[in-house]
């Protein structure tokens, strides 16, 4: 039997409301315990007024007085182009200030200074580090990080940096889904397809995965980026915000802070519908008019916050069969359906998960604690003889990018990785010219839709060369060349510019969106579905 690792090692699950940290001691993984004795840290960083760093529960609380100092789920924006449409549109949303950091990527505004998605997420992972060295009383210089399944290269590639800047030797990233079977699956000599459902605060994520015994291979991964708590909150806040119209002809969607209490309140309400049948949101002093208190008090019942959110759980379950749809599985193939994320809580999401597998979801495997679990697991075994196998899937394609803004898909979705794909140097656009390759991940054949990657750029005379798109075992991306002199030579990407042909296609498509009112029409376009649809109507 493998001894202890000689360098301790932690599993951090990094979430986009909560963190969770593990280790493994004498081969049964543990959670470690946040400085508040909680079991999660929630992925907040905040300024506070008298101009402290936050890290945590503290940073969360003062949320509602300091919104535009308070950070949280960052896990959205890192490692994505400040231009790219996610991030314009959780510009939104979120209260404080996303900005465009050096290198062309979201950035945030802190106490009026900009700071990378990076610096922030280290924020947090170095308060991790702090935690896990004063409960475990030494120094913990690894650590393995878990990342969602769909995130692209630029993402995974800055949690890395986060790693990094936190004073972690990050080992490996792995994929969140991958983590939790490897939490239910480790050591125990199964021989099973199981399916993780995964619906956490902002994401929903499902994956297929074969194991068999130690041998965990991901068979196939999808979701919705654009799907989890935050959209169950939205139509409870809908819901009074509406009622509060109703009754006070007030519109609370203007006053931040009554929002932020709001929001609280509905996400409340909706954890305690996980256990009771009936919660009631309480917001005393919500507003005031003519020096007169008003509040807020909405009694909300199981059943109206299923027939609110009913249509987000069934969108889950179509997801699931694209996924199994993808290697002709149906959902009586699957073994066991293992559930993370916080909102796979709600009781609705476990009805209809027998409902539809033909079985309840798989007991004993913690929603919240899994993945930081599994990664922990997984660390645990690197280097010794009874170590895993990881077989993982890109879950996005990766291809280049056409002289008409399209994308050639050169790696496709659910490729087993590491796997490296092959093809010819395209002569220059314009002869004498370098020869210019903007890569690209992504579901669209539109460039505009997907992530830029990165460019590389070889002299003309490189026309017809080999070039080699690899993928490694974490699932990024290795772009090699054939050097006429030297051979196989890596190359690096180059990612500071946007390059012309997605700025002429993000111009273009920022033109078709623009309705004749102007800017401001065009956010109310926006802003026309969800969280803000009712105000069209007051
Ligand atoms: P995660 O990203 O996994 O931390 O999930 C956080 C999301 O789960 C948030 O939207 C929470 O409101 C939601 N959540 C946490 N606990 C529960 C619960 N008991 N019932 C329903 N949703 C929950």
């Amino acid at each position: 039997m493998a001894g202890p690792r000689e360098k301790p090692i932690i599993g951090i699950d990094l979430g986009t409301t909560n963190a969770c940290v593990a280790h493994v001691r004498s081969r049964i993984p543990r959670v470690v315990p946040t400085d508040r004795g909680n079991l999660i840290l929630p992925s907040v960083v905040a300024l506070s007024e008298r101009g402290e760093f936050l890290v945590g529960g503290v940073a969360k609380d003062q949320l509602v007085v300091n919104p535009k100092n308070t950070i949280y789920g960052a896990k959205r924006l890192i490692g994505r182009k400040w231009n790219s449409r996610v991030v314009q549109e959780l510009r939104n949303y979120y209260s404080y200030d996303i900005v465009e950091g050096p290198a062309g990527e979201a950035a945030v505004l802190l106490g009026g200074q900009v700071y990378t998605l990076p610096q922030i997420s280290a924020f947090v992972l170095a308060h991790i580090k702090k935690i896990a060295e004063a409960f475990l009383q030494r120094d913990i210089p690894e650590a393995i990080i878990s990342v969602p399944a769909y995130y692209s290269d630029a993402q995974r590639q800055a949690v890395r940096e986060a790693g990094k800047l936190a004073g972690f030797d990050v080992k490996r990233i792995v994929n969140e889904p991958t983590a939790a079977a490897l939490a239910y699956g480790f050591s125990r000599g199964l021989d099973q397809k199981i399916l993780v459902y995964d619906l956490g605060g902002g994401t929903f994520d499902v994956s297929v995965l074969q194991l068999s015994g130690n041998v965990f291979e991901v068979l196939a991964t999808g979701g919705d980026t654009f799907l989890g708590g935050v959209d169950f909150d939205n139509r409870i806040i809908d819901y009074a915000l509406e009622e509060f119209w109703q009754q006070h002809k007030i519109d609370l969607a203007q006053s931040p802070i009554a929002m932020q209490r709001v929001k609280n309140g509905a996400e409340a309400a909706k954890i305690d519908l996980s256990l009771i049948p009936n919660a009631v949101i309480d917001l005393p002093f919500l507003e005031e008019r003519k020096g007169r208190p008003l509040d807020l008090r909405l009694p909300l019942s199981r059943q109206r916050l299923e027939e609110l959110t009913h249509d987000l759980v069934e969108r889950t379950f179509d997801l699931c069969d694209e996924v199994l749809a993808e290697r002709r599985l149906s959902p009586k193939d699957i073994d066991e359906v293992i559930l993370v994320g916080g909102q796979s809580r709600m009781p609705l999401v476990q009805e209809k998960i027998r409902e539809h597998f033909g079985r309840p979801a798989r007991k004993g495997v913690h929603p919240d604690e899994c993945v930081a679990l599994g990664a922990a697991l997984l660390g645990d075994s690197l280097d010794t003889i009874d170590s895993v196998t990881l077989v993982d899937v890109l879950s996005m394609p990766i291809g280049i990018a056409t002289p008409t803004a399209h994308m050639r898909r050169v790696l496709d979705k659910n490729t087993t990785i590491p796997s490296t794909k092959s093809f010819r140097l395209p002569p220059p656009r314009e002869p004498g010219q370098p020869i210019e390759i903007d890569i690209y991940q992504g579901e669209s054949d539109l460039i505009v839709d997907n992530e830029f990657l990165g460019s590389i750029r070889l002299p003309a005379a490189a026309t017809g060369r080999r070039i080699d798109f690899k993928l490694d075992e974490e699932c990024l991306l290795k772009v090699s060349f054939d050097d006429p002199a030297k051979g196989m030579t890596a190359l690096e990407l180059a990612t500071r510019d946007t390059p012309e042909a997605l700025k002429r296609a993000l111009a273009d498509a920022a033109q078709a969106r623009a309705p004749a009112a102007g800017p401001e029409g065009a956010e109310k376009e926006k802003r026309g579905g969800g969280l803000f649809g009712w105000l069209k109507r007051g």
